[in-house]
């Protein structure tokens, strides 16, 4: 099983679909603008908009760690007489 399984989330744009933002991180919650269409977000309205985006990304990271999970078990107890593993 991987111990890291961090994942970098692109933000979609909601009007362009592009993931291209400009944004000054010198400043704590400052205004983030789509580089493409130039529309303008708070943090958590680029959150909100992505919310199915990153919900999915969460799944399929929770599923990906699952697999190798059940792999690592496989591969620890998969030739022992006295565990049966069913996964
Ligand atoms: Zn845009």
């Amino acid at each position: 099983m991987k111990s890291n399984y961090i994942k970098k989330i692109d933000m979609i744009c909601p009007f362009c679909k592009r993931k291209i933002f400009e944004y000054d991180n010198k400043i704590q919650n400052s205004i983030i603008t789509c580089a493409s269409c130039k529309k303008h977000f708070t943090k958590k309205e680029l959150l909100n908009s992505n919310n199915r985006n990153i919900e999915n990304n969460f799944k399929k990271l929770g599923e990906d760690a699952m697999k190798d999970l059940a792999k690592d078990i496989k591969k620890i107890f998969g030739n022992s007489k006295y565990f049966k593993i069913k996964i």
